[in-house]
């Protein structure tokens, strides 16, 4: 139900993707989760209030950390509020963390497809089809961006998607018929489901279509079309506050 991301430079990445989403509470979730990305991804979920996550990870066995960030509030629509369903959601390796809002509308026939190859699903989500899709696509030794193109191309309904990959140092995201924006920071950059949720961080937004296929990392962000052509954003700056 709502989406944050961050990636740049700042050792408080955690910090600021749980803040963001407690500023995109107003949503409305049932469940809250994070992903941290660096040669490894550490993801943290929980049913329930912020609160029950953020007690979660300071009670475990280190905090997760790296440069990159995406978190989660759920609104579910597939499979009841666990800690299982929460989002993110990841691949069999662990090397590929999705976050998403809206409904796979295909996701049943994507599910079968991939449980025929042996796939092993371990929520009742429609989400958990992308990261496994992407995984797929990344062992046919597709390029990460490619590949994130390709998972596009399979899903079908509205979305917002955030998706990193251990290794890589970008978050891919796009949106169908689901909000998404883009925060222009310096040296950090943002994405969320709304705007005041990095609005503490930055009031330069890019405000995403659908189609728009964003690739950011620490040094700066693109947008392209669904099939790879550039396309042209403003960045607006947003006078009002949170
Ligand atoms: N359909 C997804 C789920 O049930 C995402 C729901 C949402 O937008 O939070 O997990």
């Amino acid at each position: 139900c709502g989406i944050i991301g961050c990636v740049g430079h700042g050792d408080d990445t955690l910090d600021v993707v749980l803040d963001g989403l407690e500023t995109l509470e107003y949503r409305g979730y049932d469940s809250a989760g994070v992903a941290l990305a660096g040669d490894e991804i550490d993801v943290e979920k929980k049913e329930g209030r912020l609160e029950a996550l953020r007690e979660e990870i300071a009670t475990r066995d280190g905090t997760p950390s790296g440069d990159i960030g995406i978190g989660h509030t759920r609104w579910s629509t597939h499979g009841p509020p666990t800690d299982a369903n929460a989002h993110p959601h990841t691949d069999e390796s662990g090397r590929v963390a999705v976050v998403h809002n809206g409904i796979i509308e295909n996701y049943q026939s994507l599910r079968d497809e991939l449980e025929a190859e042996g796939v092993t699903f371990t929520s009742d989500t429609d989400t958990e089809v992308i990261p496994h899709l992407l995984a797929a696509y990344l062992d046919t030794e597709l390029d990460v961006e490619a590949a994130f193109r390709r998972t596009l191309d399979r899903i079908e309904g509205s979305y917002a998607i955030a998706a990193v990959v251990a290794g890589d140092d970008r978050i891919f995201a796009t949106r169908n018929d689901s909000p998404l924006v883009l925060g222009v920071g310096e040296g950090r950059y943002y994405l969320a489901s709304d705007v005041p949720a990095f609005l503490e961080h930055t009031r330069d937004v890019v405000y995403l279509d659908d189609g728009d296929v964003a690739v950011i990392d620490a040094d700066g962000w693109r947008v392209s079309d669904r099939d790879g052509q550039p396309v042209e954003k403003d960045v607006s700056t947003v006078s009002w506050s949170a």
